[in-house]
């Protein structure tokens, strides 16, 4: 038996790592959760090991916490710490279960016996006797005085907070599937999980029916006696996925998200890793569901941002569900209209070409917008009074872009960081979109007094109070709206409407009757300063296109403004090319040697010292031969940065290598005296 426990303390700190070893409480194994003393304070610890015996003088831990991970999660959790640079300790409190919530117990009463011909019994007693066994709840008073004569017994249950949309709804039926979705089912169903062609894209146009494909190899996955975990983007917006997968499951459905309450999130936490819930659908932080023999693992929408996580370590929840299904020999199956080059390279692609309602795709109009001075070329503005119902796309929130001194120049910036201040009309603000910083719209100058300021561009909220002179509803939608739902039904209930917004309206929803979609500003994306800024502009044509045309009576159409109409992106987009888009994608990429031909690891230093930041990468180039760098970024929360880029092979050895070379940097750099006050971010795979 092993005497000694090894443990990571769940600290932040990047120079404090573990194992630490600690005497072994009685049936603590790998995956159970401790308290330690550490360091003089008390911390959540995990286990990731035993031993026999140990060289240090061992303390003991305070106490076992009720909750433990799945061994295998701890294992996924090390080599996440690995993979991104970052540290055990931090890579493992991403597992850990929902804090702050405790199980909720209640009373729960049950029959002991019937009673008997002769006992005399109230109506009431009777019956609360036949209402059996239930929860006490307002009646325990009355039920302990049967548990005194022996009749019923009272004892603390746990109790399932449910969320809402859990409540099983009628069960909608299910369609035969296509040729083409019944090819998609059986090539998934006949993979063999955790080897390279278990790793499936379904590549299929938006409404051609490539949620079916995944309900109906999830059902196929239980009925072989295994988990199914689905992932899917950002939920809010999109609960569609939620909804159906609920319709046809029930109750094994789990669903973890960050809109349910501690108490909610944890039951259902509760649920899986007790194997009473067998299905889990989530966003990306779902990837850690503490499931048991999963079989299969989709990962819905695989082309959306929101698989990144932004905190440290910077994982890939597609890289980790990839990791994930290796490890439970399970199949996975990314799905997407716009897959992300990567994903074409490195899975095994099968399609569905086409609309399960058999409709065409909806033609795309590019129009150039060098022909006009407005934000809205004159043929998109036709289009829009034609329209009955459209869907208007613009990557900017607010009123307007900048602020000018129409007298001496000069553009009002955000304190902390090197940005323009936007204009929010409604809120009588000027606001930072990086910092959150506010101040109150300008008056006057306050370098020259003078007061002629001018406003600058076209953001969402102007857009919605121009296009209200076409007589119809105008609706919002974009990160300034409170409650996304409302808008989004108020434009489905709508005969005649226009819904302006940023990206997210180009995300998954399902309106039936849109009949124009226009992206008012191409540019917007593709001149974006990062290698994906083609891919993404892609993306988002296309999604828009997804979104048009699915009125049953009128074919639908897309306009695209732009000053470049002969970017490639918006070629390809327009013609619905996506084979065509990804060959010269990949080609591109390949010939720069971005992704997937190597890894980017980029790091970024920052501080609040003048020249700090700098200095810090430079120090760090220094010992990462070939890093590409230090390079400024923009100063961003009063904090100054500089970046440095590292191209390391796509995979195998050589990846680890680089990327274990760049931790060791970081280590190194971040150890030193001199760069105390500054802080590191690595990201592996950055976008
Ligand atoms: P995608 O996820 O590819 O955009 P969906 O799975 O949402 O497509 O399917 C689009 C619509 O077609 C949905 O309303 C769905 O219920 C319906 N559908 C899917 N498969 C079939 C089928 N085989 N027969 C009839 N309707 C289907
Ligand atoms: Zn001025
Ligand atoms: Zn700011």
């Amino acid at each position: 038996m092993p005497s000694v426990v090894r443990v990571e303390p769940l600290v932040t700190a990047r120079a404090l790592r573990g194992p630490f070893d600690y005497l072994r409480p009685d049936g603590a194994r790998v995956g159970s959760l401790l308290e330690v003393p550490f360091a003089g304070r008390r911390l959540p610890a995990v286990v990731t090991g035993l031993a026999d015996d140990s060289e240090h003088e061992l303390a003991e831990p305070l106490r076992v916490l009720p909750d433990s991970l799945p061994p295998d999660l701890v294992e996924l959790g090390l080599w996440m710490a690995r993979e991104y640079a970052s540290t055990p300790a931090r890579a493992l409190s991403l597992l850990l279960p929902p804090r702050g919530a405790r199980e909720r117990t209640r009373l729960w009463a049950e029959a002991v016996r019937a009673p008997r011909e002769d006992e005399r019994l109230t109506e009431r007693q009777r019956a609360l006797l036949a209402s059996l066994p239930r929860f006490a709840g307002s009646d325990l008073a009355a039920l302990r005085r049967l548990e005194a004569r022996g009749l019923v017994r009272i004892e603390p249950r746990a109790q399932r907070r449910s969320p809402s949309h859990a409540a099983v709804e009628a069960r909608r039926s299910v369609p035969d599937l296509t040729p083409d979705q019944e090819a998609a089912l059986a090539a998934i169903l006949a993979a063999e999980g955790g080897t390279p062609e278990g790793r499936l894209l379904l590549h299929g146009v938006t409404g051609s029916g490539k949620t079916e494909v995944y309900l109906r190899a999830a059902a196929e996955t239980l009925e072989r006696g295994r988990g199914v975990l689905v992932l899917v983007p950002e939920i809010g917006l999109t609960p569609q996925m939620i909804d159906r997968f609920v319709a046809r499951f029930g109750d094994t459905v789990a669903v973890l998200h960050s809109k349910l309450g501690a108490g909610e999130r944890y039951d259902e936490w509760r649920r899986l890793r007790d194997g009473s819930a067998r299905v889990c659908v989530g966003p990306r932080s779902a990837v850690f569901a503490p499931m048991t023999d999963i079989g299969l693992i989709v990962v819905d929408e695989e082309h959306d941002g929101s698989y990144k996580h932004e905190g440290d370590p910077r994982y890939d929840a597609r890289l980790v569900a990839e990791r994930r299904a290796q490890a439970h020999r399970a199949v996975l199956v990314a799905g997407s209209a716009t897959p992300r080059p990567e994903s074409v390279h490195r899975l095994r692609r099968v399609r569905l070409p086409r609309r399960v309602d058999g409709a065409p795709l909806p033609p795309v109009r590019v129009v150039d917008l060098k022909e006009c001075s407005g934000p809205i070329h004159p043929d998109t503005h036709a289009a829009l009074v034609d329209s009955r119902k459209a869907i208007v796309l613009l990557n900017r929130r607010g009123w307007s872009n900048f602020l000018t001194c129409r007298s001496c120049g000069r553009v009002w910036q955000c304190p902390n960081c090197d940005v323009a201040l936007i204009l929010h009309r409604a809120e009588h603000a000027v606001a930072c979109h990086h910092c959150g910083h506010r101040e109150p719209v300008p008056r006057a100058c306050p370098d020259c007094g003078s007061v002629s300021i001018a406003r600058h561009g076209t953001g969402t909220e102007r857009l919605e109070h121009d296009l209200a002179a076409l007589g119809r509803p105008v609706l919002r939608l974009d990160a300034d709206v409170r409650d996304a739902s409302q808008v989004l039904a108020a434009f489905a209930r709508a005969q005649r409407a226009i819904l302006v917004g940023t990206q997210v309206v180009a995300k998954g929803h399902d309106f039936p009757d849109v009949d124009l979609g226009v992206v008012l500003d191409a540019d917007s994306t593709l001149r974006f300063p990062d290698f994906r800024a083609e891919e993404r502009t892609f993306a988002l044509v296309t999604q828009l296109a997804g979104r048009a045309g699915r009125a049953a009576d009128r074919p639908g159409s897309v306009i695209v403004q732009t000053i470049d109409p002969d970017a490639e992106a918006i070629r390809y987009a327009a013609r619905h090319d996506a084979d065509g888009f990804l060959a010269v994608e990949l080609a591109r990429r390949e010939a720069l040697r971005y992704p997937p031909f190597s890894t980017l690891i980029r790091v970024v230093c920052s501080s609040t010292e003048p020249g700090a930041a700098h200095a810090a990468a430079g120090a760090l180039a220094a010992r990462i031969p070939g890093a590409l760098g230090p390079a400024p970024l923009f100063r961003l929360r009063g904090r100054e940065r500089s970046q440095l880029v590292v191209k390391a092979p796509p995979e195998g050895d050589g990846r680890r290598q680089a990327i274990g070379r760049v931790e060791a940097a970081v280590r190194e750099t971040a150890g030193e005296k001199e760069h105390r006050g500054v802080s590191f971010s690595v990201d592996v795979d950055a976008a």
